[in-house]
C-alpha cells in the first residue's frame, strides 16, 4: 500500500481529496468535524514533507450548480482553526482563478477548492474533468474513504493523470484499508460478524461475502424476522421482506453445507407499536403474537450472543440488533457493544463499521475500547464485498 510516507514532497503541490462532506447548520457552521479532523495527519505531514496542499471535495448533493447551500467556503475557518495555519479559498474548482491559485502555491501553504459537484461531471467520471482537476497538483492523495467507493473523478478517474511514484493514499484511507484488511484477509479465528439493521435485502451481499470468512454469523435486528419467518415461525406484525423468504431459506442452507454458525435470534422483546411508550413484553422468536412486533433481541439471545463474542479473536459488527434510538429496545444493542469492548480488552481484533452501529457505539461512548471505528458505513461494506474499492485500485 503506497502511502505519503512513501512519496518525496519537496517543493510539491498535492492534490488531495478529502471528504469534508460535513454537516452545516442554518448559519452555515460546521455542526461536526470529525471528517475534517480526520483528514488533519495527512495535509500536516504533506506540509511537514516541504510540499503545498490543494485540497478537494463534494459537499452534500447540489442538483443545479452552484448553490450558496453546498459551498465549501463554509468549511474554510473550520479548516484553518483545526490545521493551525490559513487556508485560501477559490470559489471554482477549476478555471483560470483556481489555476493561478494553485500554480502559486507556496510551499507550506493550503488552498481549497470550490465543491466539486457543482460540475455534473464529478459523479459522472467525467475524463475531461478528472483531467481538467489533474492540473492543480504534481502528486493526487486520495484520502477520502467515504467516497473511495464510487467511479468519480476526483476519487478514481484522475489517477490515470498521475505516474505511478505522483499518487498514493493519504492516512485516513490507509488505516481503513489496513483495518479492513485485516478482519477480511488476516483473521485471526475465530472470527464473529455480526451484522443487523433494518434490511435483509441490504445485506445479503456482505452475508454471503463472509460466509467465506467467518466462523460464526450473528443476526439481529429487523433482517432477523425474515429469516425466523422462513424457518416457519410466527412473527406478527415485525418487520419481514416476504420477497426475500426463499433467499434466507438459501442462506440458512449455505451457511450449513460451508460449516458456518449462522445464529438467528431465539427470542425477542415484542411491543404492540413502533414507539418508546408502547406494551412491551418478551418470548420466544418463533411466537410472536398478532398485532404484535419484534423491536429487540432479549435475555437468551443476548447471553448467546454475548458468550460468542466474547469467545472471538476477530469481529466485525454491521448494524444494530434493535431499534436502539428507542431507550426500550436498546438492551440488545448495548449489550453487544459490551461483549466487543470486552472481547477487545482481552485481545480479539474489533472492527464497527457502517452508519448505525457507528452511530450506537458512540451512543454508548465506547468508541475507545473496540479496535477500529471505521468512518465510511458504504464503502465498507462494499469493500467486504467486493474485495477492493475503485478509489484504491486506481491508486494501486
Ligand atoms: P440499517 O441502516 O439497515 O443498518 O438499519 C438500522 C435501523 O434499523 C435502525 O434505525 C434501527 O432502529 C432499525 N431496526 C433495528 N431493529 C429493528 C426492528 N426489529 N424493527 C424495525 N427496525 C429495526
Amino acid at each position: 500500500m503506497k502511502t505519503i510516507d512513501n512519496l518525496n514532497f519537496l517543493n510539491k503541490r498535492a492534490l488531495v481529496r478529502v471528504d469534508f462532506n460535513v454537516p452545516l447548520n442554518d448559519h452555515f457552521e460546521v455542526t461536526d468535524t470529525t471528517r475534517i479532523v480526520a483528514a488533519i495527519p495527512t495535509i500536516k505531514k504533506i506540509i511537514e514533507l516541504g510540499g503545498s496542499v490543494i485540497l478537494m471535495s463534494h459537499l452534500g448533493r447540489p442538483k443545479e450548480g452552484p448553490t450558496n447551500k453546498y459551498s465549501l467556503k463554509h468549511t474554510v475557518n473550520t479548516i484553518s482553526h483545526l490545521l493551525g495555519l490559513p487556508v485560501d479559498f477559490t470559489d471554482d474548482c477549476i478555471g483560470d482563478e483556481a489555476y493561478s491559485k494553485s500554480g502559486a502555491l507556496k510551499p507550506g501553504h493550503v488552498l481549497l477548492l470550490e465543491n466539486l459537484r457543482f460540475y455534473k461531471e464529478e459523479e459522472k467520471g467525467d475524463v475531461d474533468f478528472a483531467e481538467k482537476l489533474s492540473k492543480h497538483g504534481d502528486i493526487y492523495v486520495n484520502d477520502a474513504f467515504g467516497t473511495a467507493h464510487r467511479s468519480h473523478a476526483s476519487t478514481a478517474v484522475i489517477a490515470q493523470f498521475f505516474a505511478p511514484d505522483a499518487k498514493c493514499l493519504g492516512y485516513v484511507m490507509a488505516n481503513e484499508v489496513a483495518s479492513i484488511d485485516k478482519v477480511i484477509n488476516g483473521a485471526e479465528a475465530p472470527f464473529t460478524a455480526i451484522v443487523g439493521g433494518a434490511k435483509v435485502s441490504d445485506k445479503i451481499l456482505i452475508i454471503e461475502q463472509l460466509m467465506n470468512k467467518a466462523n460464526n454469523i450473528l443476526i439481529g435486528g429487523g433482517m432477523a424476522f425474515t429469516f425466523v419467518k422462513a424457518m416457519g415461525g410466527t412473527i406478527g406484525k415485525s418487520l419481514c421482506e416476504d420477497d426475500k423468504l426463499d433467499l434466507a431459506t438459501e442462506l440458512l442452507a449455505k451457511a450449513k453445507a460451508k460449516g458456518v454458525n449462522l445464529y438467528i435470534p431465539t427470542d425477542a422483546v415484542i411491543a404492540d407499536n413502533f414507539a418508546n411508550d408502547a406494551a412491551i413484553q418478551h418470548c420466544n422468536i418463533n411466537e410472536i403474537p398478532e398485532g404484535w412486533m419484534g423491536l429487540d433481541i432479549s435475555t437468551e439471545t443476548i447471553n448467546t450472543y454475548s458468550e460468542v463474542i466474547k469467545n472471538s479473536k476477530t469481529i466485525l459488527w454491521n448494524g444494530p440488533m434493535g431499534v436502539f434510538e428507542m431507550s426500550n429496545f436498546e438492551n440488545g444493542t448495548k449489550a453487544v457493544a459490551l461483549a466487543i469492548c470486552e472481547a477487545t480488552k482481552h485481545g480479539a481484533y474489533s472492527l464497527i463499521g457502517g452508519g448505525d452501529s457507528v452511530a450506537a457505539i458512540n451512543k454508548y461512548n465506547l468508541a475507545n475500547q473496540v479496535s477500529y471505528v471505521s468512518t465510511g458505513g458504504g464503502a465498507l461494506l462494499e469493500y467486504i464485498e467486493n474485495g477492493t474499492l475503485p478509489g484504491v485500485s486506481a491508486i494501486d
